[in-house]
C-alpha cells in the first residue's frame, strides 16, 4: 500500500484548511407550496416532486 513519504506540514495542513469552505445549501421556492426548498430534492413542506405528491404529509 502506498504510504506518504513525508509528514504534511503544520503550514501545508493550515492552507489545504483555509480552502474548505462551509456553503450554504442552494434554496429554490417550491412550485406546489412556494416555500424554499433544495433543488432537486423532495420539498419537506409539502412532499411533493416533479408535480406529484411523494410522501403524504401529515394533515
Ligand atoms: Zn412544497
Amino acid at each position: 500500500m502506498a504510504v506518504p513519504k513525508r509528514k504534511t506540514s503544520k503550514a501545508r495542513q493550515r492552507s489545504r484548511s483555509a480552502n474548505w469552505k462551509v456553503v450554504a445549501p442552494v434554496l429554490t421556492p417550491c412550485p406546489q407550496c412556494h416555500k424554499p426548498r433544495m433543488s432537486h430534492r423532495l420539498c419537506p413542506a409539502c412532499g411533493y416532486y416533479d408535480g406529484r405528491e411523494v410522501v403524504e404529509k401529515k394533515t
